[in-house]
């Protein structure tokens, strides 16, 4: 059993993220991809409840983008669908991404991993602090997300975000899902599957699809609470945060990075 030199402090309920990646030494690789989503209400959140991520980069399938596509449908995205005449170059640069398949590499090693990358739940997200509407904001249970109708679309948390986790929207969205309101001109992330969670759920569907495709890389659940999966796994394991120099604390962490 290893111990974790960027292992949350269960005990103190916080969710410290210190050293682990030297400045630098990973990079999100230029020319990869990403992807977001959510109820703009904080019902059914809870401060007793801090929700985050283990995703092992070893059980990460190259080439498997099942993650990707059960985000797209839990969330209404692949509802949208390519303007016509649009080339595929100009629709894969803009078409919305909560989670991308990406490439990091290990500036000192020279190491590439393949990981799924979205929105890092950072403790102390920059999106938010830019944000001049307060769309961007974070809830008591340490989801980030958007309100769509408080959004104007300026795209500063974009700029602000190191993760380039958000989307913004550029074609109108005739067709979406209750559960997951979207709209021209209005950036989206991913938000944990919040709607779901505040019905009641304990698991995202981009971790219910790895698991189901036999990967299991993604462990989901309550960094709060020492007795969960994600929290008695992340003191087994040695993780780290992506781009730790930067003190965001996410609430995603990565194993065999
Ligand atoms: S990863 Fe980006 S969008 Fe998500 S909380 Fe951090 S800064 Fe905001
Ligand atoms: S694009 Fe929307 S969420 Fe982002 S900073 Fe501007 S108003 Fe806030």
């Amino acid at each position: 059993m290893t111990k974790n030199s960027d292992q949350p402090d269960m005990k103190r309920r916080e969710f410290f993220g210190k050293t682990v990646l030297a400045a630098g030494a990973a990079t999100v690789a230029p020319g990869v991809l990403l992807a977001v989503a959510g109820s703009d209400e904080q019902q059914g959140a809870s401060s007793d409840t801090r929700w985050g991520m283990l995703i092992d980069s070893n059980k990460c399938a190259e080439g498997c983008s099942v993650c990707v596509d059960a985000c797209n449908s839990e969330n209404g995205i692949d509802l949208q669908v390519r303007p016509e005449g649009q080339s595929d170059e100009k629709w894969n640069a803009q078409r919305p991404q909560w989670i991308r398949k990406v490439k990091l590499k290990d500036n000192q090693t020279g190491e590439v991993t393949n990981l799924p990358l979205m929105c890092q739940h950072c403790e102390h997200p920059p999106c938010v602090d830019v944000c001049p509407t307060t769309a961007s904001f974070k809830r008591v249970d340490g989801i980030v997300m958007v309100d769509r109708h408080k959004c104007i679309g300026c795209r500063y948390c974009m700029m602000a975000c190191p993760y380039k986790a958000r989307s913004f929207i550029h074609q109108d969205v005739t067709e979406q899902l209750v559960s997951a309101p979207r709209g021209k001109g209005c950036v989206e992330s991913c938000n944990f599957c919040a709607t779901r969670l505040d019905a009641g759920a304990t698991t995202t569907a981009c971790q219910d699809a790895c698991e189901k495709d036999g990967h299991q890389a993604i462990i989901f659940g309550d960094l709060k609470d020492p007795q969960s999966t994600v929290a008695m796994a992340l003191k087994e394991k040695t993780s780290r945060q992506i781009r730790a120099d930067l003190e965001l604390n996410t609430g995603v962490r990565y194993t065999n990075v």
